[in-house]
């Protein structure tokens, strides 16, 4: 049921806010990543100047095999994150080798300490902002692929919501000192620091995007999921159904009401998608009663 909600999520696609990442750009994350610097693979991408996808994919699975170091896995999370958004050299390759490079980094240790947690997390988000100076573009490459890391393990879950906290923290001017997700009403507390008004009237619909994006999949897999319990037996809190609802509702309802007003005017194509996306993926989730009922059993894992 889990993994139904989770390839769900994007109901609506916005195609004018488009993740995309360049060969170059991904070569030059590759070449920052210290850890990785003694394998072979990265002396290759340093001295070619376009590797075959294929080939820099086999070769980093082919790393998984030996034993690694935190730095050096945490490096590997950034690639095959990356990896994901890369194209392939023919278009119609079917093949699922960067997706299985994916589940294989993410299942490499079960690591779940919250130190290790945080330094994954943390040093992801480092190393991806040197995409580009476009730091809202390189939200929205991880955003596209983010959904596949949460379903791949525990670990890979647990360092997304890191990940997504961490966007909202940025777009809200919140500072975050342990990159670790603690509960949706600490995550709403820096939602609504800002007023609708000022994301109507001096956001971009690409800033909007994210913020509403990073927030529906925070609350599909943290709290509308109710296959958790691995988190919660390893003493993460923050999933059962946040009490405030009505406030989240009324919020998110209000956002979407403005935005639709607004983009009947302009009619951006994007600002309408963006008013059915809040719709399908947070206010009809927040709407839910009652489907939820082993989240909230708060009880279960004391008795661990
Ligand atoms: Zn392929």
């Amino acid at each position: 049921m889990s993994d139904k909600i989770m390839t769900e999520v994007p109901q609506t696609h916005l195609p004018e806010i488009k993740a995309e990442l360049k060969y170059e750009q991904f070569r030059n994350v590759i070449l920052r990543l210290k850890p990785l610097e003694h394998l072979d693979i990265y002396q290759e991408v340093q001295s070619e100047e376009n590797l075959d996808k294929h080939k820099i994919c086999e070769s980093f699975r082919n790393v998984l095999k030996s034993d690694l170091s935190l730095e050096e896995i945490t490096s590997l999370y950034t690639v095959s994150l990356l990896m994901l958004l890369l194209s392939e050299s023919q278009d119609d390759c079917q093949c699922h080798r960067s997706l299985e490079f994916l589940n294989e980094c993410f299942n490499y240790t079960d690591t779940l300490k919250p130190t290790m947690i945080h330094y994954a997390t943390e040093s992801m988000l480092e190393s991806c902002k040197t995409v580009s100076g476009d730091e809202e573009q390189y939200f929205v490459n991880i955003l596209e692929v983010i959904p596949h890391a949460m379903v791949s393990s525990e670990t890979g879950k647990m360092i997304s919501l890191g990940l997504l906290r961490a966007f909202i923290a940025d777009l809200t001017n919140t500072k975050i000192i342990l990159h670790i997700y603690r509960n949706i009403p600490e995550v709403w507390q820096m939602v609504k620091s800002i007023t609708v008004d000022s994301i109507l009237e001096v956001w971009s619909l690409r800033r909007s995007y994210i913020l509403i994006k990073s927030f529906a999949l925070l609350i599909t897999a943290a709290t509308f999921n109710p296959n958790n319990l691995s988190l919660r037996q390893a003493g993460y809190r923050g999933f059962e159904k946040p009490l405030n609802i009505t406030e989240m509702t009324d919020w998110f309802k209000n956002l979407k009401d403005k935005l639709d007003e607004k983009h009947k005017i302009t009619k951006s194509k994007v600002g309408q998608t963006l008013v059915r996306y809040i719709d399908s993926n947070i206010l009809s989730l927040l709407s839910k009663n009652g489907t939820n009922e082993v989240t909230s059993n708060g009880g279960t894992e004391t008795a661990a």
